[in-house]
C-alpha cells in the first residue's frame, strides 16, 4: 500500500467508476461487482466505501447518484468547475427550455407547450426491463427483448418472394450473436448504425443461429434510461423517438420539482402519496408497487379537477329558493296515489325534498330504468312548488312523449287541485296562446311540452321547478334557456332512463348529484329474453306472427337505414320489404332516422293507435313511449349496439300487463358476440348491464355520453376507478363549499392546476 500514493489510488479508482456510469450503470463493468473492488482499492476513503455498500443491490438511479458523488469527490479540487446552477423551472415556463432547439419542433407537435405538460405526458405502457435476458436464454418462438451491440447492417430480398429483408448481425453485452430481421421496412437500414446500441422487441428463432423478427427497438441513446429498470413508453408520434421523450421528461422531473401538492391539507387522510413522488415514480416507477401507488395519486387529481370543474361550471354552489316541505304535504300526496311507493321512490323523493328545501339551488339527475316510476317521483318534486305557491315546468324531446307526461301527469296532479297546461309546436297559435296566458296568470302551475317550452313568447308567473327528461344529454342548452325564463334559479330535476354506471353518472353529469331508481314496482314481469344465431332468425318472424295473429304489436329494429353490404347489415328499409313478403296479412309499418321528425311522430302515433302490427324501425323510437299493446321486439344485428343500448330497447315491451318478449339476432355470431349478448338473458338490471357494458365496450361506446368541453381523462379508467371518482367528487365539494372561489392560500396550488387544466382544454378545442 505504501508503495502508492493516494492521488494514484484515486486514479486508479476513478476509472472503472467512469466507464460504470457510462455503461449506464449495471454492475457489470466489474468482474465480481462493483462494490467488492471499491472496499478494496478505497480502504483510506470511508466515505466512498459507504456510499458503495450495496451497490448490487440498488436501482440504478440510485447507483447512478452513488457514482456520481464518489466521481465528484475523487476528482476533489481538479474538478473542473460544476455548471453554474440551471434555474429552476416553473410549471408555467415554457416546455422549450428542457430540449435542445433543434428537437423543440417534436414537443409542439405532441401538444407539450409548458413544463406541466412535459410532467403530464404519462406513459402509455412500461417495459420491465430491469432484467433483459442474453442471447443464451432466448427461447425458441417467444417475444423477447433485449440489449444488443450492432456489428453490420445490410439490405437484401428474400429469394422466393423477393420481399426486402433488413439484416443486422449484432451481439449481446455477453459476446454472444445473432440476426434481428426485419421484413419489408428498408428504411429502417438507415436508421441504424453501427457501433450503436440498441434495445430490440421481436420474436425470437432458434434454429442453427439465433434469429430476431422485430417489432419494436429503440436506439438507446447515451443515458440509461431505456434499459436496467422498468422503461416507459410515452405516447409518440412518428420521427419523435421514446428516447428522447424519456430524457426531456427526465429533465422535466429534475429541474420543476419538487412542485407543492394541490391537496396537501387533505393528502395524508386521503392515504394518498405525495404529489411529487408521484410524478417522479408514475415515469420512471422503482417496481410495480411504486407505480400503483403514482397511479392511484395522479387519478385522484384527475378525478378531483373534473369534479371541481363540473361542480364549478354548474354554477358551484349557487343559491336557488328554499322550499317548504311539510310533512302533511307529503302524506297528502302519497295517498292520492293509486299504490304504494316503492322503497326506492321514497329514497328519492326524500333526496329531491332535502334538495328543495335547502337554500342552494337542486341539481339533480334522477335514472332508472324504463318502468321503475319515474314520471311520479317528477310529479311530487312539481307538486311540492305548487304547494310553495310556484309553477313547475316539464320539458321532454318529442310531443309524443310531452302528451304521454301530461296525461300522466294530470292523472296524479289533477286530484291534488293542480292544473297540468300542455304546449307544443303543433298546437294552433290559438291554442298555445291560450296556454301561455294561464301559465302567465299564474292559473296553471304545471307546464308539459317540448322545446315549444322555451319558444319566444312563453313566459311563468313565477318558475321555480324545471324538470328536463332527456334520454341523453345533448338538451343542455336547452335546459339553460328553459332555466332563463325563471325570475331567481329555479331547482332542476333531470330525468334520464339511461342506466349509466356510478361512475360515469359522477363524471359526465359532474355538475348534478344522482338519484337511482333501482327498484320496479312490484308485478313487472321481467321481459323474457333470447339471443338467436342468424341462421335461426326466421324463427323470430314466426314468433312475431303469432304475437300479431293475438292482437299484438311487434317492433323490428334494424342498426341501419340503408343496405350496406360491405358491413351485411341489414337495413331498415330492406328488411321492410323482406318482411312483406314474409308476413303477408301484417300490417307494417316503416320508421327511420331520414325522415322528416313530423313524419317520424305521424307513424309512431299511428302505430300507438293499433292502426299498424309491425313497426320496422331504426333506433329513433323513442325509449320512453308507452304502447301497451306492443309484446315483441325483434333487433337485427343486435352485436352492432351495445348492452345499456339493447336493454333500452326491450324495455319499450310488455308494458301494458302482457307478457314482453325481446329476441336479439346476432348477426355474426361469433362465441365472444354470442357471450356478450347472453348477459341479457341472464339480467335484467339496467345497471349491472350498463356496467358490463362499460367495461367490454369502453366509454366512448355509451351512448350519449361523448361531451367537448371536458378534459379526457388521461390515467383514469371508468370502468374501474369509482371507489376514487366517489372519494374525488367529496372532496370537491368539501372544499368548494368551505371554499367557493378557491381563494384561500391552501388551495392556490389546486386553483393553479385547474386553470391550466381549462387553458389545455380550451385549446384543444381551439385546434
Ligand atoms: P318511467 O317513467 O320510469 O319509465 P313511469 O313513471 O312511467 O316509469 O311508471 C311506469 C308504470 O308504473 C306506470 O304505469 C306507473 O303508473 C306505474 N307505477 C309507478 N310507480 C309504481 C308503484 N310504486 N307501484 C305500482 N305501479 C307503479
Ligand atoms: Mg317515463
Amino acid at each position: 500500500m505504501e508503495s502508492v500514493t493516494q492521488e494514484e489510488l484515486k486514479a486508479r479508482l476513478l476509472k472503472p467508476l467512469l466507464r460504470e456510469l457510462k455503461d449506464g450503470a449495471q454492475d457489470r463493468v466489474v468482474v465480481g461487482g462493483l462494490e467488492a473492488l471499491v472496499e478494496n482499492l478505497a480502504r483510506p476513503f470511508p466515505e466512498i466505501r459507504r456510499l458503495f455498500q450495496g451497490y448490487g443491490e440498488k436501482p440504478p438511479e440510485e447507483r447512478r447518484r452513488a457514482l456520481e458523488a464518489a466521481i465528484r469527490l475523487l476528482q476533489g479540487e481538479e474538478a473542473p468547475d460544476p455548471p453554474p446552477p440551471q434555474a429552476r423551472l416553473a410549471p408555467e415556463d415554457s416546455a422549450h427550455r428542457l430540449a435542445p432547439p433543434q428537437s423543440r419542433k417534436k414537443l409542439s407537435e405532441l401538444g407539450l407547450r409548458t413544463v406541466r405538460d412535459i410532467l403530464h405526458h404519462y406513459p402509455r405502457r412500461y417495459e420491465d426491463r430491469r432484467t433483459l435476458p442474453g442471447v443464451r436464454f432466448l427461447e425458441d418462438g417467444k417475444k423477447a427483448t433485449l440489449q444488443v451491440k450492432v456489428l453490420a447492417k445490410e439490405l437484401t430480398k428474400t429469394p422466393r418472394k423477393g420481399m426486402q429483408l433488413v439484416q443486422v448481425k449484432a451481439q449481446d453485452a455477453w459476446g454472444w450473436r445473432l440476426t434481428l430481421v426485419w421484413f419489408n421496412q428498408p428504411w429502417v437500414l438507415s436508421q441504424i448504425e453501427v457501433g450503436s446500441t440498441l434495445i430490440v422487441t421481436g420474436r425470437v428463432e432458434r434454429r442453427g443461429g439465433v434469429r430476431l423478427f422485430v417489432e419494436h427497438f429503440e436506439d438507446e441513446g447515451t443515458e440509461s434510461l431505456s434499459t436496467g429498470r422498468i422503461v416507459p413508453i410515452y405516447p409518440a408520434k412518428e420521427g419523435i423517438s421514446q428516447a428522447f421523450l424519456r430524457r426531456t421528461v427526465k429533465r422535466a422531473l429534475e429541474e420543476a420539482l419538487p412542485l407543492p401538492d394541490p391537496i396537501a391539507p387533505y393528502r395524508e387522510a386521503l392515504g394518498l402519496w405525495e404529489y411529487s413522488e408521484a410524478l417522479r415514480a408514475i415515469h420512471f416507477p422503482e417496481d410495480e408497487e411504486a407505480l400503483k401507488r403514482a397511479l392511484l395519486r395522479l387519478k385522484f387529481d384527475e378525478y378531483l379537477l373534473l369534479e371541481l370543474k363540473a361542480l364549478l361550471d354548474a354554477g358551484g354552489m349557487v343559491l336557488g329558493r328554499a322550499f317548504r316541505v311539510e310533512p302533511s304535504w307529503v302524506e297528502e300526496f302519497q295517498k292520492s296515489l293509486p299504490f304504494p311507493l316503492t322503497r326506492a321512490q321514497r329514497r328519492v323523493m326524500e333526496e329531491i325534498a332535502k334538495d328543495m328545501e335547502s337554500p342552494r339551488q337542486m341539481a339533480r339527475l334522477l335514472q332508472g330504468d324504463v318502468g321503475s316510476g319515474k314520471t311520479v317521483v317528477a310529479a311530487f318534486a312539481l307538486f311540492l312548488a305548487a304547494r310553495n305557491g310556484a309553477q313547475g315546468a316539464l320539458m321532454a324531446p318529442t310531443e309524443i312523449l310531452a302528451r304521454q307526461h301530461h296525461q300522466n301527469l294530470t292523472r296524479y296532479l289533477f286530484p291534488l287541485g293542480i292544473s297540468v297546461e300542455l304546449l307544443l309546436g303543433s298546437m294552433t297559435a290559438k291554442e298555445k296562446e291560450a296556454a301561455t296566458a294561464r301559465l302567465r296568470s299564474g292559473e296553471a302551475q304545471v307546464a308539459v311540452g317540448t322545446h315549444a317550452l322555451i319558444q319566444e313568447g312563453v313566459g311563468f308567473k313565477d318558475l321555480g321547478l324545471a324538470v328536463v327528461d332527456e334520454e341523453h344529454r345533448f338538451g343542455v342548452l336547452q335546459r339553460r334557456a328553459l332555466l332563463k325564463l325563471a325570475k331567481a334559479p329555479p331547482d332542476v330535476l333531470v330525468m334520464s332512463a339511461t342506466p349509466i354506471p356510478r361512475s360515469l353518472a359522477l363524471t359526465l353529469y359532474g355538475d348534478l348529484e344522482v338519484s337511482v331508481l333501482d327498484e320496479m314496482p312490484p308485478g313487472r314481469t321481467p321481459v323474457k329474453t333470447k339471443v338467436l344465431p342468424h341462421r335461426l332468425r326466421l324463427q323470430a318472424y314466426a314468433f312475431a306472427r303469432e304475437e300479431v295473429k293475438k292482437g299484438h304489436q311487434v317492433y323490428v329494429v334494424a342498426p341501419a337505414i340503408e343496405e350496406n353490404e360491405e358491413l351485411d347489415i341489414r337495413a331498415a328499409t330492406t328488411l321492410y320489404e323482406e318482411l312483406k313478403g314474409l308476413l303477408p296479412g301484417v300490417r307494417l309499418a316503416l320508421l327511420h332516422g331520414k325522415m322528416p321528425a313530423r313524419e317520424k311522430e305521424e307513424v309512431m302515433e299511428a302505430f300507438r293507435r293499433g292502426d299498424y302490427d309491425l313497426l320496422v324501425s331504426t333506433t329513433v323510437i323513442e325509449v320512453g313511449v308507452d304502447i301497451p299493446r306492443a309484446t315483441l321486439i325483434i333487433v337485427e344485428n343486435a352485436e352492432r349496439f351495445g348492452l345499456a343500448q339493447l336493454h333500452q330497447l326491450r324495455g319499450r315491451v310488455g308494458r301494458g300487463g302482457l307478457e314482453g318478449y325481446a329476441i336479439f339476432i346476432a348477426g355474426e355470431a361469433s362465441q365472444k358476440t354470442l357471450k356478450r349478448l347472453k348477459i341479457l338473458e341472464a339480467s335484467t338490471d339496467g345497471f349491472y348491464i350498463a356496467e358490463m357494458d362499460l367495461k367490454l365496450r369502453g366509454p366512448g361506446e355509451l351512448r350519449g355520453t361523448r361531451q367537448s368541453g371536458y378534459p379526457e381523462l388521461r390515467l383514469g379508467d371508468l370502468a374501474e376507478d369509482t371507489d376514487i371518482i366517489e372519494k374525488a367528487r367529496a372532496l370537491a365539494k368539501r372544499i368548494l363549499e368551505a371554499d367557493p372561489d378557491l381563494s384561500r392560500p391552501e388551495h392556490q396550488a389546486l386553483r393553479r392546476e385547474l386553470q391550466a387544466q381549462a387553458e389545455r382544454v380550451g385549446f384543444r378545442e381551439v385546434i
